[in-house]
């Protein structure tokens, strides 16, 4: 139409082309706007470009920065400091000129003058705890943000610098070209905070016991933002919740800690013989070939022993890493030390524990089986691990970082431990090991996208944990052997979706600005994918998208664009609906049987019969009629027990059209008539999973694809033809829908609890 009208602009005299525009006008002034739920999202989606291209793969001019790292650390344990000296050097691969460039400073969210604190809409507790109390009103704040000690240029000349919040601009002597390099030092230190009590990503745990602590140290070091061409430079302060946006890069980096200390962090360790005891190395030797158990390396027998005194001496750890996006790392004198080796399609790669006794025995018999187990799922859904290790470490909370990850689930003193607490712990190692993929090596920005690392990885971590129950079903309750599953199920994210919504919002929303984060960022589009998998696409084609999305941005920046677009372009399905409904809004799916009406088939018009061919000017005698149950003539018709086929006017149309062999290639003929009306009081456009039960007892399933939806969002009909009588219909049957209402889903109505009731009742946090 606007091709159309465009054309006549250009040949055509000026009439034409003022008669179109006020053609366009009339339409504009009608408000005719496409709400259409198929309506292809390209009001939504960014354009796509030489960076980014229309497929969702990287364009031909893609490119990203790349940060390296050559830092030396020292942790001061007497005073819980750790002290820093990196040099960056900054590669502009982009095709600008930067006059400027941005590091990331996270830890002064816990400085004195940070304004998280100011953000909280929090009011007065009428009833608190006294720890809460003194921690609001008595107690001086922590002091967490970096002392920024030097910004210098290689020369050693000082670098003017803004510290804005938890973001410094360092000035360039001169422009950075395209294709140029920089290098520039930082030195800094800062206060380590205890994590138990105040929170955070990374800290120290404290024992009294011995006076000792665990360090799980992240966020440590002055980050080079992120420079891109959708944002430029990344400009989203960090306020607490939101994760990181990081470029990759090579990192050298040098850790002084006590001589009794055992540590652990991303990269290849350089300097193992050196640190390395000779009973370590030989274990470390048998290890690399221990494809079953894991072996010990540091025993509890040897770290109860260190955990008794105190070294004065120190030791330096060198750790070497290739394109990561960040480092960690952990340390104590408190470590057992376990490995083993896991065999991939096309690798060795290492499974590695670091725990306190009191993790024990629980970290001992499954925590490095778990990682194991998640490199095997990770590496079959996506691609291989391209690293050489993944440890996880016992600490209080969950979190991520390349090759490392911090993990909680402790038993109690005398080494008990629940189910809840088992599983819990299982789930979080496969949760966070797996972010090793999304978003270490996918690369998204977690700043602006919680669900494209979290998503992507909860629902990961849900085919892993079914891969686990199935290859570990030792470690499940002897009484059932089904993993519970937390998130990814379509029923677990009924409550949710069919929740108050004034605190819900779209799944494409930033996480800082989200209620109810973990359902919003974890839950739901863990949910939406494996829905998309198990009922919309299909294992095959959604599991062969997956894993072309996660190739073609393996060590690159997706957005949810290339997200969207690759799983569209690798699968031939256009899936613009279902991300607008699951992405875009808070519909949810509710669709219910609004009515069965019974129909006889009949070559004998009844009253309205006869009125409706005298309607349509034809003679009664040359119509089929479907008289509905109830009706005159129904019964008769009924009792004549005639099918279709039977209907004189339609015998004789079959003769006089059809050749014998071709009549005798017809379907068996129907006999019983119904129409069923769907109804939707949900927003969400979903397929109609549908199951008919017989008299016989027989039942059939048929799913109507979404697009059943496209020209009435309220309510559709389908004419059911069949041979046998139905006696019973259900909508969604093994609830896979996530259908928040089930009390509309069947034929005839059933007087019960709502499974929906059911579940409302049973369900907790
Ligand atoms: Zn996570």
């Amino acid at each position: 139409m606007r091709i159309f009208k465009y054309l006549l602009c250009a040949m055509l005299f000026a009439s034409f082309s003022l008669y179109a525009q006020n053609e366009e006008k009339a339409e504009r002034q009608q408000g005719h706007t496409n709400q259409n739920k198929f309506k292809q999202l390209y009001d939504e989606f960014s354009t796509p470009n030489m960076f980014r291209t229309g497929s969702g793969a990287p364009g031909p001019n893609y490119y990203q920065q790349q940060a390296d790292y050559k830092m030396d650390i020292e942790i001061d344990d007497d005073n819980a400091k750790l002290h820093g000296d990196e040099t960056i050097t900054y590669t502009n691969n982009s095709p600008d000129d930067l006059r400027y460039l941005w590091v990331q400073l996270d830890q002064n969210m816990r400085a004195r003058d940070s304004k998280t604190p100011l953000i909280s809409g929090s009011g007065i507790r009428p009833a608190t705890s006294s720890s809460r109390a003194v921690k609001s009103y008595l107690q001086e704040s922590f002091d967490g943000g970096f002392h920024i000690e030097a910004v210098k240029d290689t020369d050693g000349k000082d670098l003017p610098h803004t510290i804005n919040r938890t973001m410094m601009r360092v000035e360039l002597p001169q422009v950075l070209k395209s294709g140029e390099k920089f290098s520039f030092q930082i030195k800094w230190w800062y206060n380590i905070n205890d994590h138990v009590k105040d929170g955070g990503r990374s800290g120290y745990e404290y024992f009294e016991e011995n006076d000792n602590r665990i360090y799980v140290i992240a966020q440590f070091y002055p980050r080079m933002a992120v420079y891109n061409d959708v944002e430029g430079w990344q400009n989203s302060q960090f306020w607490g919740r939101d994760e990181f946006a990081l470029p990759f890069g090579n990192f050298d980096v040098n850790i002084t800690v006590p001589a009794d200390h055992i540590l652990d962090g991303t990269g290849v360790l350089t300097n193992r013989e050196e640190i390395f005891t000779k009973d370590m190395m030989k274990r470390y030797k048998k290890a690399q070939k221990s494809y079953d158990e894991p072996v010990m390396i540091v025993t509890q027998e040897e770290a109860e022993k260190t955990e008794k005194s105190k070294s004065k001496a120190k030791k330096t750890w060198k750790l070497s890493a290739k394109m990561v996006r960040d480092f960690g790392f952990a340390t104590s004198r408190k470590f057992l030390w376990d490995m083993m080796a896991v065999k991939l399609e096309t690798k060795d790669v290492m499974a590695v524990s670091l725990y306190s006794k009191e993790g024990n025995p629980l970290w001992g018999q499954w925590s490095t089986k778990t990682v194991a187990s998640t490199f095997k799922t990770y590496s079959r859904m996506t691609f291989d691990y391209p690293y050489h290790k993944s440890i996880s470490v016992h600490a209080p909370m969950g979190m991520e970082y390349p090759m490392i990850s911090f993990n909680f689930g402790r038993p109690d003193k005398e080494g008990n431990y629940s189910d809840r607490t088992k599983y819990g712990m299982i789930s979080v190692i496969i949760h966070e090991v797996g972010h090793n993929w999304f978003p270490m090596i996918i690369n998204s920005d977690e700043r602006q996208w919680t669900w494209m690392d979290e998503g992507l990885n909860t629902f990961t971590q849900y085919v892993a944990e079914q891969d686990f129950a199935e290859w570990f079903p030792d470690a499940l309750s002897p009484n059932d052997k089904t993993y519970p599953s937390r998130r990814g199920p379509a029923k677990n994210i009924v409550r949710y979706m069919g929740g108050n919504q004034d605190y819900i919002a779209p799944i494409m929303t930033k996480g800082l600005n989200t209620y109810q984060f973990g359902n919003n960022a974890y839950g739901k589009p863990a949910t939406a994918l494996n829905i998309l998998r198990e009922t919309v696409m299909g294992r095959e084609l959604f599991d062969y998208a997956f894993k072309e999305y996660a190739n073609r941005w393996k060590f690159k920046h997706p957005t949810p664009e290339d997200f969207f677009r690759t799983m569209e372009d690798a699968s031939a399905i256009d899936l613009d609906w279902y991300w607008r409904g699951w992405f875009y809004t808070t519909d949810y799916t509710d669709i219910g049987i609004k009515e069965v009406k019974k129909f006889a088939v009949s070559g004998t018009p009844n009253d309205n019969g006869k009125r409706l061919a005298d309607q349509y000017n034809r003679d009664p005698n040359s119509l089929v009629y479907f008289i509905e149950e109830g009706a005159e003539g129904y019964d008769d018709a009924m009792k004549a027990g005639g099918t279709i086929d039977n209907v004189p006017t339609v015998k004789e149309y079959i003769m006089d059209n059809f050749t014998p062999k071709e009549q005798k290639q017809m379907k068996k003929a129907p006999k019983y008539f119904y129409q069923v009306t769907f109804d939707k009081p949900g927003g969400l456009v979903m397929p109609i999973i549908v199951e008919y039960t017989y008299a016989d007892g027989t039942k059939a399933r048929e799913t109507y694809p979404a697009q059943i939806w496209r020209l009435n969002d309220k309510e559709v009909s389908k004419a059911i033809a069949s041979d046998k009588e139905i006696v019973s219909i259900t909508v969604d049957p093994d609830l896979e829908t996530a259908d928040v209402d089930t009390s509309n889903n069947t034929w005839p109505k059933e007087v019960k609890e709502s499974d929906f009731d059911k579940f409302k009742n049973k369900v907790t946090d």
